[in-house]
């Protein structure tokens, strides 16, 4: 899933191509993908598109005090459409504009789990992101500490718990933790002002990397491609201490961590096998 690096460089890249556009229409093309009643799409007709901007996992575009919230979820796009075909594979939603340019909202598969909100006032504070906790790249180390200690959990678990705090997903969790060199497992409610310094530097430096490299691109980049040290890099060498990357299975995402730069040689109990050791 696209994390805050790949969503807020998109945003930028979608604000560049299209913020002035006059919105003309917008056709939810499935059922389920328009999440809202009031205020209606209609109501944003003949309104510009002042910008395109992020929150977490969550893209906006803004027409004045009217917000489309987009979630792409895990395989979405939301790109130019330049072939405004009637049945669009994956499509969504479409928003067309004046001068006949177009956004397509598509979604691989039979998921259908993207969605579109469309608000008034300050989208932030109302559903979907109304129970987010603060982006993680807005908090300080002492709010993040304060954070940690308040949510007693892994490591790894606590940086992708939305509610808790915003964005992350399963790269940057991986990430953060090696690069702060501890344990993906590490309970929160221990961890002090030292490591929840390390946690905050590292949460900046990966989505600092990652907004880099986005930044490169004409779209969003594909979870393969973003720069990862471990995670998706079982049985790589650590690009830091040489060590073989390790990883923990579950049944919807991988833990990735060095035993070396992260556990102090310990090798994680695997989720599998774990539970019949308790
Ligand atoms: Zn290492």
């Amino acid at each position: 899933m696209p994390e805050i690096p790949e969503i807020r460089a998109h945003a930028e890249r979608l604000s560049t191509d299209f913020a002035g556009a006059e919105l003309a229409k917008f056709r939810p093309i499935t059922f389920t993908v328009l999440k809202t009643f009031s205020p209606r799409p209609e109501d944003a007709y003949g309104r510009t598109l002042d910008s395109v901007t992020s929150h977490a996992k969550y893209l906006m575009l803004n027409f004045g005090d009217i917000t489309f919230v987009v979630h792409l979820m895990q395989g979405g796009r939301l790109r130019p459409d330049n072939k405004q075909s009637a049945k669009p594979r994956g499509g969504q939603a479409r928003w067309v504009f004046a001068d006949r340019t177009a956004l397509l909202l598509t979604e691989p598969g039979t998921e259908r789990r993207a969605g579109v909100w469309v608000v008034t006032g300050d989208p932030v504070a109302q559903e979907p992101m109304a129970t987010l906790g603060p982006e993680a790249t807005s908090l300080a180390p002492d709010e993040l500490l304060g954070l940690l200690n308040a949510n007693n959990m892994r490591l790894h678990g606590f940086l992708r718990r939305q509610n808790i705090t915003s964005g992350l997903g399963r790269r940057l969790a991986n990430e953060i933790c090696h690069r702060a060199k501890l344990s993906p497992f590490a309970m929160t409610g221990k961890l002090g002002i030292d490591e929840a310094t390390a946690i905050h530097s590292a949460i900046h430096e990966t989505v600092d990397q990652g907004l880099a490299y986005d930044r490169t691109r004409e779209d969003m980049s594909k979870s393969s491609d973003r720069p990862s040290a471990v995670h998706a890099r079982a049985g790589d060498a650590c690009p830091i201490c040489d060590d073989e990357v390790r990883a923990v299975e579950y049944r919807k995402y991988t833990v990735n961590y060095c035993p070396t730069c992260q556990t102090s040689g310990k090798i994680l109990a695997d989720n599998t096998t774990s539970k019949f050791l308790k």
